[in-house]
């Protein structure tokens, strides 16, 4: 598997609270939100528990819930311990790569895309008020994109006493690519661009950096972060 990522600060904001994990066949990309410090501790909290976890002792679903579970009570235990990190949470979203399938699990807004022959297509659904007015039907494409509360999360790990993981699993064959990353490149770059970037780069770390570098240029408004594969 060919590898390459990328996290940057952006422009704007003084600290990078997103993060990335590539562990052998396990990638994971989290975007933290909190005062002070608290967001970049969740991010980091929640991807060395992914990091940590003995994946292949059961099925990759239920271990990759378990996982995202385990890394939920973590940082919920870590705020409770300190005023300073109260109301911690992340957005946490991890593939688990099987010889001919992807194992998902995803919370929050950051994203997993699949690329084959040409086309991008967006494995998860994000997890915030405006996307789920979209896909309620109660507002359409434009309107969500510039929602006041697009980048509002309704859900999060290490927000609130249950988290609801969405796990799930898609084929993949060989030349498929795959693409991880936060909101800080999918607010910016469009589906088109960030298509056009992976196709015309000749390694996955020369992709990971150009998206992050056309991200930057639009602003970089936000902490910026990418992992792109090659599976096979
Ligand atoms: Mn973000």
């Amino acid at each position: 598997m060919k590898v390459g990522a990328r996290t940057h600060a952006g422009k704007v904001r003084p600290n990078n609270e997103d993060g990335y994990l590539i562990r052998d066949r396990l990638l994971a990309v989290a975007d933290g939100m909190g005062g002070h410090k608290a967001g970049e501790v969740a991010s980091a909290v929640a991807l060395e528990v992914m990091g940590e976890y003995p994946f292949s002792q059961g099925q990759p679903e239920s271990d990759l819930r378990r996982a995202v579970q385990a890394a939920h009570e973590r940082v919920r235990e870590l705020a409770s311990q300190d005023p300073a990190m109260a109301g911690m949470g992340t957005t946490l979203t991890a593939a688990l790569i099987g010889p001919d399938r992807v194992f998902v699990a995803h919370v929050g807004d950051s994203r997993l895309y699949r690329w084959r022959a040409g086309e991008l297509k967006l494995m998860t659904e994000d997890h915030s008020l405006a996307a789920e007015l979209l896909r309620a039907g109660r507002i359409d494409e434009e309107t969500a994109r510039r929602h006041p509360h697009r980048h509002a999360l309704t859900r999060a790990v290490g927000i609130g006493h249950s988290l609801a993981v969405d796990v799930g699993s898609f084929p993949i064959e060989p030349g498929d690519g795959l693409l991880l990353c936060t909101d800080g490149l999918s607010a910016l770059v469009d589906d088109e661009d960030i298509l056009r970037i992976l196709q015309a780069e000749p390694s996955a770390q020369a992709a990971a950096d150009a998206l992050v570098d056309l991200a930057l240029a639009r602003g970089g408004v936000d902490n910026v972060t990418v992992v792109v594969a090659s599976p096979h």
